[in-house]
């Protein structure tokens, strides 16, 4: 991690970085830290977060994105072990409307204990014709794929 990597004194996770605030550590490398959450949704609950401040995803450099998602397979494979369980979710808020409580970066996992998974309403629309091809333009014009441009 670079020394003038973004931090924000008033944040909690900034803090937990620079060791001003304990937590139980579980994983650190140049760009990550992984810690148990303090307030578990169920046994087994940690954050990986980047080291470095960024408030939500679509600011995080591609680099340090990357080494965020290389510890979630060894570390959910560990944490789910550890509590007995087969199933988890990894979820990750952005945004105050998304439940984001902690305005650094930050990727939950979170197994499934005793058969109580994730409280969520999950309620499938259907995917129409004309908005789909609509919707798809504008996100693919945003990419700057020009490959996938029509
Ligand atoms: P969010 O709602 O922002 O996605 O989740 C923030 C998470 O951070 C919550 O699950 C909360 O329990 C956890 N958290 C908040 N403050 C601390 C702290 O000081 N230490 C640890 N270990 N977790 C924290
Ligand atoms: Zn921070």
């Amino acid at each position: 991690m670079p020394a003038s990597h973004p931090v924000d004194s008033d944040c909690i996770f900034c803090k937990i970085v620079a060791g001003a605030i304990p937590c139980h550590k579980l994983h650190e490398d140049a760009h990550t830290l992984a810690f148990l959450d303090i307030g578990p949704i169920a046994p087994g609950h940690v954050l990986v977060i980047p080291k470095a401040h960024y408030v939500t995803l679509d600011q995080v450099p591609a680099e340090v994105a990357a080494a965020c998602a290389a510890v979630l397979p060894r570390l959910s494979k560990a944490v789910v072990q550890a509590v007995g369980a087969t199933a988890w979710n990894v979820l990750q808020n952005n945004g105050r409307e998304a439940h984001q409580a902690v305005m650094h970066v930050h990727f939950h996992i979170i197994p499934v204990a005793g058969g109580r998974a994730l409280d969520f309403k999950w309620q499938p629309g259907k995917l129409a014709g004309d908005d789909a091809a609509r919707l798809r333009q504008s996100i693919v014009a945003r990419l700057g794929n020009s490959e996938l441009e029509a």
